[in-house]
């Protein structure tokens, strides 16, 4: 018999995905149990890839569809290069991440359908409660079911998003449709424009087919726009049927009169080639901007894991980056304890708890510099992204 417990881990996205091979990997029999009936689908958007996301793909040869960009620059609204640094992140898109783990993982064990809706200790295991009176008992309950964790409303319901003032108008366009100038500007560079307490970020992506030729990739954008919260934010976030949606707005569900104030502001405010990418995209959506940390993460056999214990800020690129850390984290100290539940979950939750603290700290830090305070520089060398800190 084997001395490797068995797993349910709720919320089969990147950071459950990740925690599951990762422990499969170690010797443990383990079951992913997703909310949604399908597949998750494309949330629209490109990605920033850390070595700490990327380092399970390329153990397993499925990074080919991640590519680098050669410069960052920044630009003013005639489109001036005002700074340019040589630099080396990498980018993809949320699907490549998502399907390469879950190729990795396989369907066998991947149950969809299947939300977490209780939990009760056991002694000496935990049972979860599943959507159509399912129960499903394990030595561990690994839960990584994102910002509005079902599991952290059970397990610490004193600890919930906290709205930072601001969105992100999320798009990506074919570069196939641009202009050569535009085309020629985003070629090798990740571009920004400081707005007033307001930013944007441009860069390719892999095209649909995961091509990473000029002119066939995709160009994503990221816009951060600052709607108060009260009737400006419940106004945003409110769609095309009249409901108040309470994190992402969905490619198709954005108000016309939004789109259009938004398109507007980008043709009167932002340089040609960033206009020009925002204008023309396929898809846009919205995804509001929120700070979460929990004060833990560990109750007795089930854990908080990912977005479902601390919510990063984007700026800092690092939310999957953090969910994939957290699950690494929990193997080493699963094999460093040899097995044990309870022994490796008390070595795993300090050192979690710190680097969410620091890496909400420092993104939160960020945030309010550039949208609230209006102080970020063109070029400032501490504004990169990266988990532990710039670049890193
Ligand atoms: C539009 C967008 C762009 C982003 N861009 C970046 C980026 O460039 N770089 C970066 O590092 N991060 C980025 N992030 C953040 C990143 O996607 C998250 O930090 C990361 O996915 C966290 O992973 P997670 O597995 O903890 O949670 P999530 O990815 O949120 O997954 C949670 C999963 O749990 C499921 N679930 C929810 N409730 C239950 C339940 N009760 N039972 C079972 N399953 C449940 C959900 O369906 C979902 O699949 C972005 C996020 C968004 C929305």
């Amino acid at each position: 018999m084997s001395s490797w417990p068995d797993v349910a881990v709720a919320g089969g996205s990147i950071g459950g995905l990740t925690t599951a091979i990762l422990l499969r990997d170690l010797g443990c029999e383990v079951d992913v149990y997703e909310r949604s009936a399908a597949p998750l689908a494309d949330r629209g958007a490109g990605i920033v890839v850390l070595p700490v996301t990327e380092r399970l793909l390329e153990l397993h040869g499925r990074n080919d569809d991640v590519m680098s960009l050669t410069w960052w620059k920044y630009v003013d609204a005639s489109g001036e290069v005002l700074s340019a640094d040589p630099d080396n992140f990498r980018f993809t898109s949320w699907t490549t991440i998502y399907q390469g783990l879950l190729g990795i993982f396989g369907d066998d064990h991947y149950h969809l359908g299947s939300e977490l809706v209780d939990i009760t200790p056991e002694p000496g295991s935990v049972e979860a409660a599943l959507s159509g009176d399912r129960k499903v008992s394990a030595d561990l309950l690994v839960c990584a079911d994102g910002i509005q964790s079902t599991a952290r409303n059970l397990l610490l319901p004193e600890v919930s998003p906290n709205y930072a003032g601001y969105v992100a108008w999320r798009g990506v366009t074919s570069e196939a449709v641009l202009s050569e100038e535009a085309r020629r500007d985003l070629a090798d560079s990740l571009i920004y424009q400081i707005l007033d307490h307001s930013h944007i970020l441009v860069y390719a992506i892999p095209g649909p087919n995961g091509s990473t030729s000029v002119g066939e990739r995709s160009i994503n954008f990221v816009w951060y726009r600052n709607y108060p919260e009260g009737e400006s934010f419940d106004d945003i976030m409110t769609d095309v049927d009249g409901v108040r949606r309470p994190t992402t707005m969905p490619p198709g569900s954005i108000r016309q009169e939004h789109m259009e104030r938004m398109r507007d502001t980008a043709s009167r405010a932002l340089a040609p080639t960033l206009a020009e990418v925002v204008l023309k995209a396929d898809t846009t959506l919205i995804q509001a901007i929120f700070d979460l940390e929990s004060d833990r993460m560990v109750f007795d056999r089930a854990c908080l894991l990912g977005d479902a214990a601390f919510a990063v800020r984007p700026h800092v690129a690092a939310g999957q980056a953090k969910a994939c850390a957290d699950g690494w984290a929990l193997a080493d100290a699963l094999q460093r304890a040899g097995g044990d539940v309870v022994a490796a979950l008390g070595l795993w939750e300090q050192p979690q708890l710190e680097l969410g603290r620091a890496v909400v700290g420092r993104s939160r830090d960020m945030g309010e510099r550039v949208q609230i305070r209006g102080e970020l520089i063109a070029g400032d060398p501490t504004w990169k992204f990266g988990l532990y800190g710039p670049h890193d």
